[in-house]
């Protein structure tokens, strides 16, 4: 949205915003500098980073309170759960509602206006159509220009190709547990250092958070960023028939699990992290308490 604004496809957007969960992949960062000054500082468009903070080292700081993430809970007695998602929120509404109540000149906890709000276009394209919400506050009104222009998915890598944008990598945490298997992959594969960094969180995380650990809370289970339920570094991350991974299923628990797409563990957790396109009914579905690990 940003290149079809600067090239005069859409209205020219008054600024672009990132939010900063400081814990993005290298190859996202630079993308974004490369954006800035090939894109967006020509086009007189800023585009503003904003954050709540630096959501790894939050998780492992004895001081913080952590939002937690989405991880995968194995229960002792074998059941599996899901920790709460509350990190989108923290990382990401939140710096953006911040920021845009201070381009409006309503700092919180200024009242602001009925009649005073932004346009905020969300990136949503047609085949993720079930996501574009409103925003829930009266001061963004909510536009999706890529589903008004029909654009897919497909229609935006083809325009981004078009403009010397084939490489625009993916944005998510480098150790968001919605990441597939082919995203765990790329992550091992492509960038040894990234992968050592995503294997010490996990393995730092399987108690809960340091904030949770060191208020001495009751630990009922063990925290994974792998659906497998395994330490990343042994993870199947490989391609895994059904049969592979309904026998592990079988050995984890004795709960019955159901036994997923294999198509589906290659991909990103669908309806992942976006802001304004939350995946609320899936949460609550798998969402079980926090086991001392959202405190
Ligand atoms: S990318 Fe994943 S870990 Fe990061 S804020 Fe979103 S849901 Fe949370």
């Amino acid at each position: 949205m940003l290149a079809l604004s600067a090239n005069g496809v859409l209205p020219k957007a008054d600024y672009a915003i990132f939010a900063d969960t400081g814990w993005e992949p290298r190859t996202v960062y630079q993308h974004l500098d490369r954006l800035e000054k090939e894109i967006a500082a020509p086009a007189g468009i800023p585009i503003l980073r904003v954050s709540s903070g630096n959501i790894r080292r939050d998780a492992l700081d004895p001081e913080h309170r952590f939002a937690s993430m989405p991880l995968y809970i194995l229960n002792q007695d074998g059941k599996q759960g899901m920790t709460r998602r509350q990190c989108t929120g923290e990382y990401k509404i939140k710096p953006i509602k911040r920021q845009v109540r201070e381009l409006l000149g309503y700092p919180y906890p200024l009242r602001i206006p009925k009649d005073v709000f932004v346009e905020q276009w969300v990136g949503i394209s047609t085949d993720e159509f079930h996501r574009a919400k409103d925003a829930d506050v009266r001061y963004m009104h909510n536009r999706h220009p890529l589903i008004d222009m029909g654009w897919s998915r497909s229609d935006c890598i083809r325009y981004l190709t078009s403009i010397g944008l084939a490489d625009t990598p993916k944005s998510s945490c480098l150790g968001c547990p919605f990441h597939g298997n082919a995203q765990w992959r790329r992550i091992r594969d492509t960038s040894p250092e990234e992968w050592q960094d995503v294997v010490a969180f996990d393995a730092a995380i399987r108690r809960g958070n340091a904030r949770a650990n060191a208020a001495g809370n009751k630990l009922l289970g063990q925290a994974f960023l792998h659906r497998s339920r395994m330490p990343l570094d042994q993870a199947p991350i490989d391609h895994v028939t059904a049969a592979e991974w309904a026998a592990h299923q079988e050995e984890l628990s004795t709960a019955e699990a159901p036994v997923p797409d294999v198509e589906e563990l290659e991909q990103d957790v669908e309806d992942g992290c976006s802001p304004w396109a939350c995946r609320g009914e899936a949460d609550a579905e798998l969402t079980q308490g926090d086991f001392g690990l959202a405190s």
